[in-house]
């Protein structure tokens, strides 16, 4: 590939968020570089990708990423299950992989470069833009390129926007293993058309695990913990593996299944939404910028919408110059911060501090009254109205009933 010295802006990182960001600037007409760390997206395969219907129109994604529609959503907790059935595809699951090269190759469709198997190193801020050092991932050979802005898309550590020793914004972490296996006939066919969830302290420890369909025969089985400390890591990857194995093992009854894939990543964001959007020529996208759905774990989507936001600012700041880029956060935080905080209260009570029995309650309560576009709505897409709306008119008759001094 014959690579420029200079762009317009360097993208580091090709997840779906550096992916969107370089595919968007590209067909704006921009000079843009997507650079990825692992020589192949087939390396770090981590993401479950499961997602609703809407993204696939919302950013033009063609259906040979599709790994299986859903329809039904379920979630199993220590007692009992919770199905909520629909009768046509309400969501997908997506190859990761497929994704994020449909992604670079739309870059490179446009006039983009990508360059695989290189990491960022450093960054120097210069008068006329910065400068940003690469090296190869394997043989440590170091390339250098001048670009009028860099966009940190690293994910959940945030590799550009600070260096190596400097202090970031508190962070929660959280942290998740999947196995990609191959199983017979018969138990995928009992679990493609389906999301299926697990609560509660039987199959799932401070967080959720789950079960969803891949291609013919292929299903991703997974655990993720929340709120744990960095130092803890290591320990809660083995017990994350632990409870994946269960699953498989007791939950869908087989000894005979073959790995696919084994593949674990960590979700990593600012409780108070406090993260630096932009920062001397470094802005941020994705999860660098807790675009992540906490209560759900649903990041792509949102990494994507950061992505096309940003790029509205970068398109101004190329063409106009002198953009601070403080709109970008202000109206991010605006779409997404007051429904941001309360998806993170949800998640903090639902996987910290609920006791099984109270998981068990609340989700019987959302069974009861919950269509499965409202709990799709609420669980995927931050639209809280109609739990609102149930709170209030359940307090209303609390009140009502409190008033006539009878019980509710
Ligand atoms: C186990 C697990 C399951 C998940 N399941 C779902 C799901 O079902 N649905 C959903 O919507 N979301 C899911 N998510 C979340 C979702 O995958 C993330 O929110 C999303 O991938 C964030 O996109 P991103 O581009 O911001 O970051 P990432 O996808 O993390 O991409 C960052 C990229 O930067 C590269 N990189 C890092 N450092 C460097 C460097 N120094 N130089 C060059 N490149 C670098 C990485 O290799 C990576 O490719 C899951 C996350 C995990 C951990």
């Amino acid at each position: 590939m014959e690579m420029k010295k200079s762009y317009d802006v360097i993208v580091i990182g090709g997840g779906p968020a550096g992916g969107q960001t370089a595919r968007n600037l590209a067909k704006r007409g921009h000079q843009v570089l997507l650079v990825e760390k692992y020589a192949s997206f087939a390396d770090n395969n981590f993401s479950s990708a499961g997602m609703t219907l809407e993204p696939m129109e919302e950013f033009d994604l063609p259906k040979e990423i599709v790994g299986a529609y859903w329809n039904d959503l379920e979630i199993q907790c220590t007692k009992n299950s919770y199905v909520w059935r629909s009768t046509e595809p309400k969501g997908v699951v997506l190859n990761f992989q497929k994704l994020r090269e449909f992604l670079a190759q739309e870059t490179q469709k446009f006039g983009g470069d990508v360059l695989m198997g290189y990491r960022y190193v450093k960054k120097e801020v210069t008068s006329e833009g910065i400068e940003v050092q690469l090296a190869h991932s394997r043989t440590k050979e170091t390339l250098s390129f001048d670009a009028k802005l860099v966009v940190d898309a690293t994910g959940p550590l945030r590799k550009v926007m600070f260096d190596e020793k400097e202090e970031q914004p508190e962070m929660t972490l959280g942290s998740g293993t999947e196995y990609e296996i191959q199983v017979e006939q018969e138990i995928y066919d009992e679990y493609k058309d389906k999301l299926l969830f697990f609560l509660g302290h039987k199959w799932a420890i401070k967080g959720y695990s789950w079960i969803f369909p891949m291609e013919n025969r292929i299903l991703k089985v997974g655990a993720g913990k929340t709120h744990i400390k960095s130092k803890d890591q290591e320990n809660t990857d083995k017990t994350t593996r632990k409870i994946t194995e269960k699953i498989i093992e007791e939950y869908l009854g087989t000894k005979d299944y073959k790995i696919i894939d084994m593949h674990g990543g960590i979700i990593r964001y600012s409780p108070g939404l406090n993260d630096v959007f932009y920062k001397n020529r470094v802005l941020g996208v994705g999860d660098a910028i807790s675009a992540i759905n906490p209560r759900g774990g649903e990041g792509i989507r949102y990494a994507m919408q950061s992505a096309d936001l940003a790029c509205e600012y970068i398109d101004e700041f190329i063409t106009k110059g002198g953009a601070d880029f403080s709109d970008y956060q202000k109206v991010w935080k605006k779409r997404k911060g007051f429904k941001w905080r309360l998806s993170e209260l949800s998640a903090r009570r639902m996987y910290s501090r609920y006791s099984d029995e109270q998981v068990e309650n609340r989700i019987q309560f959302f069974h009861n009254r919950f269509s499965t576009d409202d709990i799709i709505a609420s669980l995927f897409n931050f639209k809280y109205n109609k739990v609102f709306f149930r709170f209030f008119q359940m307090l209303a008759l609390k009140t009502a009933f409190a008033l006539r001094g009878k019980k509710f």
